[in-house]
């Protein structure tokens, strides 16, 4: 595995790899989530690149850029046993210079949801993302439904910037609890870890009221918001596949999504129908 931390080297060595490229890009503390994206990137591709980066554009003034969780040693390790050909690991200065264009989010569903909560959130992922597939120029780029408006935005954002990369969305690795697995689930304690579990509930409790057939969304969210009434939550929704708010479940076309803090750790969970 070679590891990179200079553009200008992954440039020369992006360029010999003339082969069918898989890219995923990530922020480090690497979990099974992340490695079920490796691995698959692995399966469907015959060269493949990881980043790490922890982008300081997409975090908030008052959010947890300083104290994120870094495991560089470990995570170079998981990489390199996944057989990551190269693993991308630049600093800021490297990705960034003063005074630069950036991408804005769409003005609606950029600013709704996540974007509500974390204004400007999306220009930052959305800025990175583009740098990092400008970079990769892989075949099929590789990202979570956890994150699901991310997700939504960026399939948007290489439509409309005819990008040259297939972007791949991922299911969602759980813990056998229910709790979505992510790199901020260190920072809770016992007690929060438990509380934490009324976000997955309250999705399958959503799960198994369409599975009845009510597929009324009021219903389905007044139901949801009884189960999170541990988490302070900063919202409990259903929209279809393009963010846009709906009346009834449409199969196939629906995601359900949660945001909440528990105690000073804010958590994001969704489920695709
Ligand atoms: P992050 O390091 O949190 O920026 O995540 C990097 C990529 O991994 C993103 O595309 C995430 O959506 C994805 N990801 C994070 N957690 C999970 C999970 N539990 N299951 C599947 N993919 C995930």
């Amino acid at each position: 595995m070679n590891i990179i931390r200079n553009i200008e080297e992954f440039r020369k060595e992006r360029e010999k790899a003339n082969k069918k490229v898989g890219f995923v890009p990530t922020m480090g503390a690497l979990h099974e989530g992340h490695l079920s994206l490796i691995k698959k990137a692995k399966e469907e591709n015959d060269f493949v690149i990881v980043s790490i980066f922890v982008n300081p554009t997409q975090f908030l003034k008052n959010e947890d850029f300083s104290k994120y969780p870094k495991k560089e040693a470990a995570d170079i390790e998981i990489c390199r046993l996944a057989g990551v050909d190269i693993l991308f690991l630049p600093d800021a200065n490297e990705i960034y210079q003063k005074d630069e264009p950036k991408v804005i989010a769409p003005n609606i569903r950029g600013f709704i949801l996540e974007g509500f909560h974390r204004p400007e959130h999306f220009d930052g992922v959305l800025t990175v993302v583009l740098k990092l597939l400008n970079l990769a120029k892989a075949n099929n780029a590789y990202f979570g439904k956890k994150d699901a408006q991310q997700l939504i935005l960026i399939t948007q954002m290489a439509k409309n910037f005819f990008i040259d990369t297939n972007i791949i969305p991922c299911d969602t690795v759980r813990e056998k609890s229910g709790l979505a697995l992510s790199s901020r689930n260190v920072y809770l304690n016992q007690d929060e870890k438990t509380k934490a579990l009324s976000l997955s509930k309250s999705l399958y409790k959503a799960v198994s009221m369409i599975q009845a057939g009510d597929l009324n969304t009021k219903n389905i969210i007044k139901e949801m918001e009884k189960i999170l009434c541990e988490v302070e939550i900063d919202y409990a929704a259903i929209t279809d596949r393009e963010l846009n708010d709906i009346e009834k479940i449409e199969l196939k076309n629906t995601v359900i999504l949660v945001a909440a803090r528990v105690g000073t750790t804010r958590l994001i969970d969704n489920m695709w129908i």
